[in-house]
């Protein structure tokens, strides 16, 4: 039946390694871990099982992006499926839930912050969930590289559904984060599996290097198909791709300060192979889905071997032989150390940035529970003269005690809202007629203009008016600049910042030092983990970074650094002991008819191997197999 499922919904012929097994026991009912490489195809396993029973399928995932993503690829399957997550208005998820207790979704995701609201908990406990999806599960625990207290909530949730079969899936846990998964996650009846973390097809290399811009461009030109450079400044990618343009090569940047139209638009460009090479911040990736991914080149050492094994997990999902490339020198490592500093600021810093924060926003003490604002975080860095990057770090922080919630970027609708009453209106339909026709058809397409800014799109007024998006954004400018008669506030692109709690006094903010202790311990061992990843010159790269993952190697992988440098050693060294046999054999019959033998004898005898030849002498002198007086090369029986 399963298999008839996978043919007809999604057109796929067959499962890949271990989809079946996963399948199989969420279906039977076991709370099922799943562990599976990037790009191993997890969503199908827990997609498949919700396709097959009745009900809806509760998906938590940690990013907007991951989530519109997935909630797309469904509805382009012809399944329905909703998402509640930050950022959307209260409205908005309210007619959305609605919607899921009355309608026939088969998946609704859901971003872990929603999960705590009343009116969440509510709606769900109307829905007929099927069962419970956590993705990217390692975020649940304290010692995975991504934790999100936020996903602690899940298990609040299960109260709700009582006994709902439980599934996560991750492809970043160590034995310690998986188990950690399982007891956080309350699983009754768990079920680990894990499919091999083996990439065949993935040659993982290591550069020491101080010519980094030479190395990636030789990359580039070597390496046919298209790749993704990762660095960590957003400046940085733009200088970089227009390095690689002006050396023919073509490429584009990608980072999280680009709106999301722009964001679109490179990574489609790319995806349509009309890109060749996108150079990103780690913002990049998340959710994409191209198979022909042929190298991964980090420009930058990662911050734990967790995101490096996603990032570089990126290349050749289609099982072609591709290449994922760390370039480092010394000058990384510095950086990489710098970095846990300023990840971790002082707790006194933290406590002032808290209170900064208020007073920039004019929120004075006991007041701001529960509130969102917009928040400019270049704005009140400059204002308050502060280190940026500390600065978000401090703020992400006390996200983590729970006093506030940073949000991703987003866009925030336009919003207008008629500030003369209806009345007043009347002028304007003496003085200008086209607008006048224009207010109308606003009034009609939105409700409640008179009463509160309401969430308006510009292109959808537009198409209702047979008008360009354009036409509309002047014909607003007009009315609330030259006619006085709306508020506008043209869409916008921020930051939000949501208050869980009102201001508190200097004397009641706490940090949990122990907490913050544990995290700064734990930052500094994984950044020490890529240390030694990249300094350990003889261990199978494959090999590291799957026991880093505590699961079984059977066998070097033979294409990494590591593998192709012994076995050029070990040809080597099998060629220098032919060398030396062949010279043993050649003085030695010299000797027998008493002819002298010279050091340059033996090069010529050598030919092309001149090089072989001598390093094989030498190696010979020193350990007593033949000895060289002046320039003469006698055998030890001589
Ligand atoms: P991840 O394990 O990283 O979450 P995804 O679930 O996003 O991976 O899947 C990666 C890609 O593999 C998707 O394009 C998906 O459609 C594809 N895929 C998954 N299962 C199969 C299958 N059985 N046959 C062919 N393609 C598959
Ligand atoms: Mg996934």
């Amino acid at each position: 039946m399963i298999n008839e499922i996978l043919k007809r919904v999604w057109g796929y012929d067959s499962f890949r390694e271990g989809q079946e097994k996963i399948i199989k026991s969420i279906m039977d009912g076991y709370d099922t871990l799943a562990l599976m490489p990037t790009g191993g195809g997890k969503s199908l396993c827990f997609q498949l099982p919700a396709m097959a029973s009745e009900g809806t399928c509760l998906v938590v995932s940690p990013l907007i992006a991951l989530i519109k993503d997935q909630v797309q690829r469904l509805v382009s399957l012809g399944i329905n499926a909703a998402a509640v997550y930050s950022g959307m208005s209260r409205q908005q998820i309210d007619i959305t839930l609605d919607n899921v207790v009355y309608g026939d979704y088969k998946f609704l995701y859901v971003s872990p912050e929603r999960l705590q609201s009343h009116l969440f908990k509510a709606r769900v406990s109307k829905m007929k969930i099927n069962y419970l999806v956590v993705d990217e599960a390692h975020c649940i625990s304290q010692w995975g590289y991504d934790f999100r207290p936020s996903y602690l909530q899940i298990c609040e949730i299960k109260k709700i559904l009582c006994n709902v079969t439980t599934v996560a899936l991750t492809a970043t846990a160590t034995r310690k984060v998986a188990d950690d998964i399982v007891q956080k996650l309350q699983f009754s009846r768990p079920n680990i599996i894990s499919t091999g973390f083996e990439r065949k097809n993935l040659s993982y290399v290591v550069r020491k290097t101080d010519n980094k811009y030479g190395n990636l461009l030789r990359i580039c030109n070597n390496v046919k198909g298209c790749g993704i450079v990762y660095l960590r400044e957003r400046k940085k990618c733009e200088e970089i791709s227009s390095f690689l343009n002006a050396n023919g090569i073509s490429a584009d940047f990608y980072h999280a300060g680009l709106s999301s139209a722009e964001r679109s638009r490179k990574q489609e460009m790319w995806q349509d192979n009309r890109t060749r090479i996108i150079v990103a911040t780690n913002a990049f990736g998340m959710g994409i889905d191209k198979a022909d991914v042929r190298f991964v080149v980090h420009f930058d050492l990662p911050e734990s071997l967790e995101a490096y094994f996603q990032e570089a997990g990126r290349a050749g999902r289609d099982g072609r032989r591709s290449y994922a490339t760390m370039l480092w020198n010394g000058d990384d490592i510095k950086r990489l150390r710098l970095l846990h500093s300023m990840n971790f600021p002082e707790p006194d810093f933290i406590k002032e940035i808290y209170q900064k924060v208020f007073k920039f926003l004019d929120i004075p003490y006991e007041y701001g529970g529960n509130s969102v604002h917009l928040f400019d975080l270049s704005e009140f860095v400059r204002t308050f003269s502060l280190n940026a990057s500390k600065t978000y770090y401090a703020i992400k922080h006390i996200e983590r005690e729970g006093y506030w919630e940073l949000t991703d970027e987003t866009d925030t609708p336009t919003r207008v809202m008629f500030i003369v009453n209806r009345d007043e209106l009347y002028d304007l339909q003496l003085k200008d007629a086209v607008l006048d026709t224009f207010v109308k058809a606003l009034m009609r397409i939105y409700a409640g203009l008179f009463s509160k800014p309401t969430p308006i799109d510009e292109e959808y007024v537009a198409r209702l008016t047979k008008d360009s998006a354009e036409g509309v954004k002047a014909k607003l400018k007009l009315l609330a600049t030259r006619h006085h008669v709306i508020k506008y506030i043209p869409k916008r692109r921020g930051t939000f910042i949501i208050f869980k709690n009102e201001r508190l006094l200097e004397s009641n903010m706490r940090i949990d030092e122990k907490d913050y202790l544990f995290r700064k311990q734990l930052f500094g061992e994984r950044i020490e983990s890529i240390v030694s990843y990249v300094q350990n010159e003889t261990e199978c790269r494959s090999r590291q970074l799957i026991n880093y993952f505590s699961q079984p190697v059977e066998r070097d992988c033979g294409i990494c650094d590591v593998c192709i440098e012994r076995r050029n050693m070990e040809n080597y060294s099998r060629a220098l002991e032919t060398a030396a046999r062949k010279i043993t054999e050649f003085v030695t019959k010299r000797e027998g008819l008493g002819i002298v033998t010279t050091v340059e004898d033996v090069a010529t005898y050598a030919g092309d191997n001149r090089k072989l030849y001598i390093d094989a002498l030498r190696a010979m002198t020193d350990t007593g197999r033949i000895f060289i007086r002046g320039a003469i090369v006698e055998t030890p029986g001589r």
